[in-house]
Parts: structure tokens; C-alpha cells; sequence
């Protein structure tokens, strides 16, 4: 595995490479999760880009950019193993020019749920994720179901502004109780790891429901928000929403139910798509 901290580096080796390149970009802190996208890219490409970088810019003001956890050598050890061929790890410097003045914004999409809740997050999602595909130039890229509206927000912007590449959703790896696995979840409190467990609860609580035929969102929303609450969790949001549109959901066969919640100062996100096979 190379390890890369320059733009130019990155360039010159890219236009090297032979055959379909996957991209995985990462904020580092790895677990399984990531590491599931990682040979879920190599089903896809000869060779796997992974990138580490802690991207400032989807961070609000009051959150935890500076508590992030880092882990720069574990992270490159993860990676290696799981096949990765050249690791971009690049400071904030390499990236952001202090006088850029672009933004990449997606319209839709991004109004609700976490956008509603972070706001600006999106804008800096997006900005990093085009940035990062211009620098990597891969065929494909893969990221995780876990962050459903950010997957559909790059698939929008991924057509939107013709990039040329495929994009994959890869499925939620979790905890063996059920908590989806999380950079943040090394930051949460003992008691508060055992109560997060309710996160998932709720959601299958939900989806037996939907299976039995409840279709009424606020109805699915309310047996998770009471599953959480009784947990000592406090909801951000928890909306029952049109998988695709992500507007509210107002009946019909496809449903999913995202969900934010504290644990103390810790933000923990899930998701459940209501008419898929359960999974957790
Ligand atoms: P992050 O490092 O949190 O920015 O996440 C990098 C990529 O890993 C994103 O595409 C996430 O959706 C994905 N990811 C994070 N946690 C999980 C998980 N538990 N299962 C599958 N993918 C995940």
C-alpha cells in the first residue's frame, strides 16, 4: 500500500493505473463498517483508493470536529489489510485553498432530516466529495447506507453534474446488539453504549409494525421515538419518510424511518428501510 499526502503525488500515480479504480473516502477512526465498503469496492476494480481526512467543512460550529477521533496509524494498518492500494491522507492545507470561494450545494434532498438539523453539512459533504472524486478520478465509489440522505444526496449530485462514476450503497454493518458500528461510537459513555442499543430496537419495533401493516408515519415514527425516550435517548429527529424523495412519507408499499438521537453530547444516526427483508 502507498501512503499519499500530496494532490500532485495522488495525480501522478492515478494516471499509472490500469483498469477500473474504486474509491472509498473516509474520515478515518476505521471499523468494520468501513472496511465492509473497502471489499465491497474491490468486487469492482482492480485497484481501491481509500482516503482519510476529517473534512472541517460538515462540521457545524457547536459540533465535534475537534474531539473527532484519530487514529492515522491503526487506520493505514486496517487498510493494508483489507487491500487497499494507495491510502490518500491529506491535511486540511492540501485541500482547502483559504481563499476558495466554490461550493458544490445540492437543493433538494438536503432540507430535511440531517440537513434540517446540520445545517451546512450537506454544502461541505458535497464540496469534499467533488473535490476528493476530481483529485481521485475513480470509476466507481462506494459509501454506506448508514447515512441513507447522504447517499442519495451524491447519487443526485453524482448525475446532476455528470460525473463518471458508479455509485454503490453498500449495507449497515452493526454491533452484534444491533447498534450500527460508528467512529463515535468509541466516544460514548458506558452506560449510554448500553442504552443505544434502543436505536435499533425501535427501528425493528417499527418494521414488525410496518410488516403487520401499519402505514400511518406518524404512528411508525412514535413506537421508535418511545423505545428511545425510555432509553434515556433524546431525539433529533425521527422521521418516517419516501425513501426516494425523502419527503414525508404518506403511505404506500416503501417507507424508511431515519432517525438522529443524542447519548449524552454523542449524535448517533440509524435508518430502516420499512419494506426491505430486516437486517438487523
Ligand atoms: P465516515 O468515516 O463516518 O465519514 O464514513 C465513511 C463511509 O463509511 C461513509 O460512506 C459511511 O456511510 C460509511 N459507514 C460508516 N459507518 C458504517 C457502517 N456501520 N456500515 C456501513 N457503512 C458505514
Amino acid at each position: 500500500m502507498i501512503i499519499v499526502n500530496s494532490i500532485s503525488k495522488l495525480r501522478s500515480l492515478r494516471k499509472e493505473l490500469e483498469g477500473e479504480v474504486a474509491f472509498v473516502p473516509t474520515m478515518g477512526a476505521l471499523h468494520e463498517g468501513h472496511l465492509s465498503l473497502m471489499s465491497e469496492a474491490k468486487k469492482h476494480a482492480q485497484t481501491l483508493i481509500v482516503s482519510i481526512f476529517v473534512n472541517p467543512t460538515q462540521f457545524g460550529p457547536n459540533e465535534d470536529l475537534d474531539t473527532y477521533p484519530r487514529d492515522t496509524e491503526g487506520d493505514s494498518k486496517k487498510c493494508e489489510s483489507a487491500g487497499c492500494d494507495i491510502l490518500f491522507l491529506p491535511s486540511v492545507s492540501e485541500i482547502y485553498d483559504d481563499n476558495a470561494k466554490t461550493e458544490v450545494s445540492v437543493a433538494s434532498l438536503t432540507t430535511n432530516l440531517c440537513g434540517a438539523k446540520r445545517p451546512g453539512h450537506f454544502n461541505g459533504v458535497t464540496t469534499i466529495v467533488s473535490k476528493l472524486f476530481n483529485i481521485v478520478q475513480p470509476d466507481v465509489a462506494v459509501f454506506g447506507k448508514k447515512d441513507y440522505q447522504q447517499l442519495a444526496v451524491l447519487r443526485r449530485m453524482v448525475k446532476d453534474l455528470n460525473f463518471p462514476i458508479r455509485i454503490i450503497g453498500s449495507p449497515t454493518v452493526r454491533e452484534s446488539d444491533g447498534l450500527a458500528k460508528s467512529s463515535r461510537n468509541l466516544k460514548l459513555r458506558s452506560d449510554y453504549r448500553k442504552s443505544a442499543v434502543a436505536l435499533s430496537q425501535g427501528l425493528v419495533k417499527a418494521h414488525k409494525a410496518f410488516e403487520s401493516g401499519e402505514r400511518k408515519g406518524a404512528t411508525l415514527e412514535q413506537i421508535v421515538k418511545d423505545e428511545v425516550e425510555t432509553a434515556g435517548l433524546v431525539p433529533d429527529y425521527i422521521s418516517c419518510v419516501d425513501p426516494d424523495t425523502l419527503e414525508t412519507y404518506e403511505g404506500g408499499e416503501k417507507a424508511l424511518i431515519a432517525i438522529a438521537i443524542f447519548a449524552g453530547e454523542v449524535r448517533l444516526i440509524d435508518n430502516i428501510e420499512l419494506h426491505e427483508e430486516l437486517a438487523i
